[in-house]
């Protein structure tokens, strides 16, 4: 048998194969089988930045909006970038609505570094589905669908209206997707009462859940000084008043890490600083001018605020101790995120029982045999944050337990029967939010 041959044989085989299981899949949209490989589907279509293939996304979304009876349509802030809106209708249309949120692009991969290929969601011995957005987040997409589709085949009917939002540009801020959406008068319309959006993967067999998040603010500091000789030994050089300032900050960084390392913050409620550029030197055709003190340098720093510090005193500080104009020094924020909602309260989901949905969860997840940690305020953003901006109550929950959190990084994967837990826990979340009819939040007593 020739190579040729041998490959026309194989692929006649292969497209049985799938002959075999697209049949398969057809006759029980609920097996195992059929829910796995509609995910490998998802993670297959390349949405990766910085250019993601929204329409295939949006086409492959809306045909399992109409597997599944459910309303559809489009809607573009920003030409190219569409969000996929769909809609569960409930009995009772005056009931504020419950939105299920999800961003179709993925971060890029280094490919040679990965086992498997990122856009192949080949699955090992083990069950470990390889693909970029199996955790962050197309697991959590189709997770929403599948559990409605369980839950439409139990013949349940939701009293509150069930949203799904598909939003494009989450991984390069949100700007062109969530932070629109959520400003939008399409956003009003909803009248949506609580907002799930991703949260992180945990390595325990407890669920994580995010009830905040931090803001960064990017700060760039700068220092001035005269040019001097490299022999000389003066006050005021550029450089020696930004080393002072960066010493200030590695002692206010090694404070809030001290109170991480003693267990007695998380990681989400410190103040994490991390230095990020250095910028100084005169360029010479080798390298630098070995022999000149330059007359200007700056550094770059990720700073990350929980709702819960002092956005003030911060900021003195900033200007009293990183950045003093007595040192010559001046600084300014490349991004610089409120920690407060747009009503200028901290931008935190209350998580007692002031807020329904918070008990809610906890109880649905305890009904689907699952565990739940203890909330956390989520370390970096996400688009949760500009819903938590309207006065939304919104969780972070990506329920993946017993995984190690791969956002970002190579090879992440998601265990297949991790997955389809997960798709009963949401079952259980969707059909104890949809039904409930309570009071919606504290704010209706005000
Ligand atoms: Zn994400």
């Amino acid at each position: 048998m020739n190579f040729i041959s041998h490959h026309l044989l194989l692929l006649s085989i292969t497209t049985l194969f799938l002959f075999l299981s697209i049949s398969a899949a057809e006759e029980d949209p609920l097996s195992s089988s059929s829910i796995v490989s509609r995910f490998q589907r998802y993670l297959q279509i390349n949405t990766v930045q910085p250019n993601p293939q929204y329409y295939e996304a949006a086409d492959f979304i809306i045909s399992q909006a109409k597997s599944l009876s459910l309303e559809y349509h489009t809607v573009e802030f920003v030409v190219g970038k569409p969000l996929v809106l769909l809609k569960w209708p409930g009995s009772n249309p005056n009931l504020p609505s419950i939105l299920l949120n999800s961003h179709t692009d993925v971060v890029p991969f280094e490919h040679h570094k990965w086992t498997h290929p990122p856009l192949g969601a080949h699955i090992d011995s083990h069950g470990n589905i390889y693909a970029r957005g199996s955790q962050d987040m197309k697991c959590v997409g189709m997770q929403y669908l599948e559990a409605i589709r369980r839950l439409k085949a139990s013949g349940f009917e939701p009293v509150r209206s069930v949203y799904l939002s598909f939003v494009p540009d989450e991984e390069i801020g949100g700007h062109g997707g969530a932070e629109k959406f959520a400003e939008s008068d399409e956003f009003k319309k909803l009248n949506v009462a609580i907002v799930l959006d991703e949260g992180l993967p945990s390595p325990s067999e407890n669920y994580r859940a995010f009830y905040g998040e931090r803001s960064p603010w990017w700060l760039v500091i700068k220092a001035v000084g005269a040019p001097g000789h490299g022999a000389k030994l003066y006050d005021n050089a550029a450089l020696e008043n930004l080393f002072k300032s960066i010493e200030s900050v590695r002692r206010f960084r090694a404070s809030q890490f001290d109170l991480l390392k003693a267990g007695l913050k998380a990681e989400g409620e410190v103040v994490s600083v991390n230095m990020v550029s250095l910028k100084a030197g005169t360029p010479s055709p080798t390298g630098f001018v070995m022999n000149l003190q330059p007359s200007e340098a700056e550094a770059g720093f990720d700073v990350r605020l929980p709702p819960t510090a002092d956005p003030e005193s911060l900021e003195r500080r900033i200007a009293e101790e990183w950045a003093p104009v007595s040192r010559n020094m001046t600084f300014e924020f490349k991004q610089k995120e409120s920690i407060y909602d747009k009503f200028g309260k901290p931008a935190l989901t209350a998580i007692d029982s002031s807020n329904p949905w918070w008990n809610l969860l906890e109880e649905a997840v305890r009904n689907a045999n699952g565990k739940l940690g203890n909330p956390e305020i989520f370390p970096a953003s996400t688009d949760a944050r500009y819903f938590r901006n309207q006065g939304l109550p919104a969780i972070g929950f990506s329920p993946m337990a017993n995984t190690p959190s791969l956002l970002h990084d190579h090879n992440e994967f998601l265990n297949q029967a991790e997955y389809l837990k997960g798709i009963e826990v949401y079952e259980s979340i969707i059909k104890s939010y949809a039904s409930y009819v309570g009071r919606d939040n504290f704010k209706d007593e005000l």
